[in-house]
């Protein structure tokens, strides 16, 4: 495959974010806490989005699937039996010199990548926040933050299958805050020590676990295709056998081409029956399924596609950011700077702009938001903004991805219509302020 590179770097990403307000630093007045990250009022929009379009094809969209959402602390027991406690560790390693420590599966040499210095033996270092529940602060209350939402649908899986009688193959999703305390964090919100996750639990015959897989990993890269990534920046990678982790016989991570190369967005893994058998040794309860074909009780193969919230809006901030030559209303070129988010994602959907703050215009304008955001049929944000020149507006919505702005002018008193502008194209069209919903909706798939 031939690479294209990515268009654009981390800083200008970075900082158009935080003008914006998709995203800022946690606890910036205090100088900020190290790699965690606020979502500012469109990071929330976005974020939101992504999290609805993802429930929306995978719970919504099939009828294969139930959604669950477990609380993030969880009898201790359950990280001891799933073998967490024992295993979920990376090899931590310090510079001698500079006393840096890195995680050393991911070093490219065998030196201390900041000063070159000669580096400890590694120590397996366990990556589950510990805290304790209740007032005393002793062995017997440590519980741990969830580093996955998983164990929270394996835990519950006889309960839903009661609850709601499925067959197999079903699966359960969840969409929620894990916490790893990653040895190095980095590039934005792509490595975090808070994130948050939508995976799913895809309860499958053993036999037909291999296909489940495969099939899992392609629905999996399609979702990023379908919302707009483009596919040349996407790619599927196969786990070599000395890289699966403790419970999985294949693992496919999906990566997309960042501006510092590739990184994984989400994995799929076969988890075969390993994770049910745990819990059933570990808790005394028997984790399984009745085939009423056969007339035995089977403990089911999982493929379990599981996913970043926070490296979907990456991928997904990363990937629609577009320079182009642009002319202005006098017809010169100009640089213009856009998201070119899919409309389900985008946070603002439309923004109505009156041509001129001007006291005929403005009640005409008004009137035109709140019918436009007081309509059941869009969701999402509807802004209203006068504030300076309308060339000026029209930029300021494509660079936060906008896919609509909707123009009152001086004509819209007399023919009450008003112009429609699609932010790609740059395209204009004249529609009637009584069809406008309708008009709007027309160009707001998703
Ligand atoms: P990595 O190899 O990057 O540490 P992983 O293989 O440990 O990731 P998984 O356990 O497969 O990651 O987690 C599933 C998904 O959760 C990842 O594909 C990623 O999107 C997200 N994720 C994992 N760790 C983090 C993190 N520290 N910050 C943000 N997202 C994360």
């Amino acid at each position: 495959m031939t690479e294209t590179p990515s268009r654009v770097d981390l800083t200008t990403i970075t900082s158009l974010c935080k003008r914006r307000g998709f995203l800022f630093q946690s606890s910036e007045i205090y100088g900020g806490l190290g790699s965690t990250w606020d979502y500012g009022p469109l990071g929330v929009e976005l974020k939101r989005n992504v999290k609805d379009a993802w429930w929306r094809a995978f719970v919504w969209g099939r009828d294969d699937m139930v959604g669950l959402d477990a609380a993030i602390l969880m009898h201790p027991d359950v990280w001891r039996a799933s073998g967490h406690v024992e295993s979920f560790n990376d090899p931590l390693v310090e510079c001698r010199d500079c006393h840096q420590r890195w995680r050393e599966d991911q070093l490219s040499e065998a030196k201390c990548p900041a000063c070159g210095g000669e580096l400890t033996e590694p120590r397996m270092f366990n990556l589950m926040f510990e805290t304790y529940l209740g007032p005393v602060k002793d062995d017997a209350s440590i519980v741990y933050l969830r580093p996955e939402t998983a164990q929270g649908i394996f835990v519950n899986f006889s309960n839903v299958l009661t609850a709601t009688r499925r067959k197999l193959p079903f699966g359960i999703a969840q969409i929620g805050k894990a916490f790893r305390n990653e040895i190095t964090t980095g590039n934005f919100i792509f490595r975090t020590r808070e994130f948050e996750m939508m995976e799913i639990e895809y309860f499958v015959k053993p036999d037909e676990g291999e296909e489940w897989y495969r099939r899992w990993v392609e629905e999996s890269r399609r979702w990023y295709a379908d919302l707009g990534v483009n596919e040349a920046r996407l790619r599927v990678r196969d786990h070599d056998p000395a890289e699966l982790s403790h419970y999985s016989i294949a693992t496919s991570d999906i990566e997309y081409l960042f501006p510092w190369g590739w990184g994984e967005i989400q994995g799929i893994a076969n988890r075969t029956d390993y994770d049910l058998r745990a819990h059933s040794s570990g808790s005394g309860e028997q984790l399984t399924y009745f085939d009423n074909e056969t007339g035995q009780h089977i403990t089911p193969y999982v493929i379990e596609p599981s996913a970043g919230v926070d490296r979907a809006v990456m991928t997904f901030l990363t990937d629609a950011y577009t320079e182009e030559q642009a002319p202005t209303a006098s017809g010169k070129l100009e640089r213009r700077v856009l998201l070119k988010l899919h409309p389900a994602l985008a946070p603002v959907k439309v923004a109505v702009l009156p041509l001129s703050r001007n006291e005929r215009l403005t009640p005409l304008a008004r009137e035109v938001h709140d019918k436009v955001r007081r309509s059941d049929a869009i969701r999402g944000l509807v802004q209203y903004d006068d504030a300076q020149s309308i060339g000026r507006r029209y930029r300021r919505q494509d660079e936060i991805g906008t896919p609509l702005c909707v123009t009152v002018d001086f004509d819209s008193l007399d023919d009450h219509a008003v112009t429609i502008r699609e932010r790609d194209s740059m395209a204009q069209v004249r529609v009637p302020i009584e069809g406008l919903v309708a008009a709007i909706k027309e160009r707001l798939p998703g």
